[in-house]
C-alpha cells in the first residue's frame, strides 16, 4: 500500500511537472519580449513620431505645463488613451547610453548597431535595409520630417547607410537617391557646393538636381504651404530650424506644419506610405539645460502628433507609433524652489516668463560672459533677478568644469546659469548629455497590439515590417 502511494505521488508531481513546464514555456514564447508572432494586422500606412532626446520626464514637464498654464491636455495623452504603451530600452552594440544614429538605426533597421554608425552592420560598410526602403520596394511613397537638420542622425538612420554620422554630405546624396518623397528640414549648407554658400566639397548642386528629379523646392512656410506635386524638397535653414521658442521670428514652418503638408502630400499614393517625424531639437533643448526651450520643443512635437492623429481619424488604416531615441539630459521637476513650501510650489508660471532659448541667449552672452552680463541677459529674457552670487556661480563655469562629456557645452556659463535657475523654474538637471533612461513607446492602430510590455527598439522595426506585411 505504501510502496503505490509513492508511485501514484511520483506520478503526480511528474504530470504537475509538464503542466508547469508547459505554462513556463508558453509564457516565454508570448511574453518574454518578442513579438507574440501572431499574424499582426496590416497598416496602409506608417508614421513614425520620434521625439529626439524626449525621456519620460521631458513628457511629464510638458504634459503639466500643458494642463495648467495652458489649460489643455497633450495630443499624446489622448494617443495613449486611444492606444497601447510599452516601456522601451534602447542599448546598442556598444553602448548602454546611445546616441541618435544608432538608436535611430536600431528602430529603422531592427538590427543592434555600434555608436555614430548610420543604418550599417558593425563593419561600418554593409548595408542593412531600413524599413523606408522595404516601403519604397513595396510601392508605397516615404517622408522624412525634422526640426533638426535632414542630414542629421535620426532621418539619415531611415534612408542613408554611412559609417560615420557625421558624412552629413553623403546622407544628403543617399537621401535623394533612396527616392524619398518629402524631405522637411534643415542643413541646406549640405545640398549646395561652396560657390553657391554651401558646404559641399564634392561641387555638386543636390538642390538643382533635386529640382530637375521632379522635386518641388522649397524654403520657408509660406513656400511649404503653397507647394503642390508628389516630391518635396524643403530646406528652412542652413543648420537647424529655429528652437520652437524662437520661431515666430523666423519664416520657418512649425513641425506641425512641416507635418501636415507630409501627410497632405504621401497620402495620395493610392499604395500608402511610410513618414518619420523628428522633433529634432528636444534634444538640443536639454544638452543645454534650456528648461523652458524643452517644454516648447516638446509641445511643438506635441501638435505634430495631434495632426497625425487627425489624419488617423480620416484614414483609419494608419499604424500610428510614438517614441524616442534616447532621454537627454535626466530632466527633472523639483520640489522645493522659491515659491515652494515643501512640496507645495509651482514654479510654472516663472517658466511661463521665458521668452527665448538658450541658444539665442548664449549668442547674446559670447564665449565668457561676466556676471553682471549674465544678470542682464537673464533679466531681459528670462524675467529673473539672479543675485550676484548666482550671476558669479554662472560665470564661473563649475559646472562644466566639474561635470562629464562636454561636447555641447558651447557656452558653459549656461550650465551654471541651468543649475542656478532650479530654485527659480524648478528643474533640475541631472547631465548634460544623454541618459540611459528607459522611454516609452506608445501608438494606435493596425499593428498597434505589440506595443505593450517590455520592449527594446529593435522591435520597432520588426512591428512596422510586420504591418506592412513582412
Ligand atoms: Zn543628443
Amino acid at each position: 500500500m505504501k510502496r503505490i502511494s509513492v508511485v501514484w505521488r511520483l506520478a503526480f508531481s511528474f504530470v504537475i511537472g509538464l503542466v508547469v513546464l508547459s505554462l513556463l514555456s508558453g509564457c516565454a514564447s508570448t511574453g518574454g519580449g518578442e513579438l507574440s508572432g501572431a499574424s499582426p494586422a496590416k497598416a496602409k500606412n506608417i508614421i513614425l513620431l520620434i521625439g529626439d532626446g524626449m525621456g519620460p520626464s521631458h513628457f511629464g514637464a510638458a504634459w503639466l505645463y500643458s494642463t495648467r498654464v495652458l489649460g489643455k491636455e497633450l495630443r499624446m495623452v489622448e494617443l495613449m488613451r486611444r492606444g497601447r504603451t510599452a516601456y522601451m530600452v534602447n542599448d546598442t552594440a556598444d553602448a548602454i547610453v546611445p546616441e541618435s544614429a544608432a538608436a535611430a538605426s536600431q528602430m529603422a533597421t531592427g538590427e543592434k548597431m555600434t555608436a555614430r554608425a548610420v543604418s550599417v552592420a558593425a563593419d561600418r560598410k554593409t548595408p542593412v535595409k531600413t524599413i523606408l526602403e522595404i516601403a519604397k520596394e513595396k510601392g508605397l511613397a516615404a517622408g522624412l520630417v525634422t526640426t533638426s537638420r535632414i542630414t542629421d542622425a535620426t532621418p539619415a538612420a531611415f534612408a542613408a547607410h554611412v559609417a560615420y554620422r557625421s558624412d552629413e554630405e553623403a546622407v544628403a546624396v543617399q537621401e535623394l537617391q533612396a527616392g524619398v518623397d518629402v524631405l522637411l528640414g534643415g542643413r541646406k549648407q549640405f545640398f549646395l557646393p561652396a560657390s553657391a554658400g554651401g558646404k559641399r566639397q564634392d561641387g555638386r548642386d543636390l538642390v538643382e538636381e533635386a529640382r530637375q528629379a521632379g522635386y518641388a523646392v522649397v524654403g520657408d512656410a509660406a513656400g511649404l504651404k503653397a507647394a503642390s506635386g508628389s516630391k518635396i524638397l524643403g530646406l528652412f535653414n542652413m543648420g537647424n530650424l529655429a528652437y520652437e521658442i524662437d520661431r515666430t521670428k523666423t519664416a520657418e514652418p512649425s513641425l506641425a506644419e512641416m507635418a501636415a503638408k507630409t501627410l497632405e502630400i504621401l497620402s495620395r499614393n493610392p499604395k500608402g506610405f511610410f513618414a518619420m517625424i523628428e522633433g529634432g531639437r528636444i534634444d538640443h533643448a536639454a544638452h543645454r539645460n534650456d528648461a523652458a526651450g524643452t517644454i516648447h520643443e516638446v509641445l511643438a512635437f506635441d501638435a505634430a502628433v495631434g495632426v497625425a492623429l487627425d489624419f488617423q481619424r480620416q484614414d483609419p488604416n494608419t499604424l500610428l507609433i510614438v517614441t524616442a531615441d534616447h532621454d537627454t539630459g535626466a530632466m527633472a521637476l523639483v520640489g522645493g524652489g522659491r515659491t515652494s513650501k515643501g512640496y507645495g510650489g509651482n514654479e510654472l508660471a516663472a517658466i511661463q516668463k521665458v521668452q527665448t532659448s538658450f541658444e539665442v541667449m548664449a549668442g547674446e552672452l559670447g564665449k565668457n560672459p561676466a556676471p553682471e552680463q549674465i544678470r542682464e541677459v537673464v533679466k531681459k529674457h528670462m524675467a529673473i533677478d539672479l543675485t550676484e552670487d548666482e550671476a558669479r556661480t554662472a560665470a564661473g563655469e563649475t559646472v562644466c568644469k566639474l561635470g562629464p562629456a562636454p561636447a555641447h557645452h558651447e557656452v558653459p556659463a549656461l550650465h551654471g546659469l541651468a543649475f542656478v535657475l532650479r530654485s527659480y523654474l524648478g528643474v533640475g538637471w541631472g547631465s548634460q548629455t544623454h541618459t540611459a533612461s528607459p522611454l516609452m513607446l506608445f501608438g494606435s492602430g493596425p499593428g498597434s497590439e505589440e506595443l505593450v510590455g517590455f520592449r527594446h527598439n529593435t522591435e520597432v522595426f520588426r512591428l512596422m515590417r510586420a504591418a506592412l506585411g513582412g
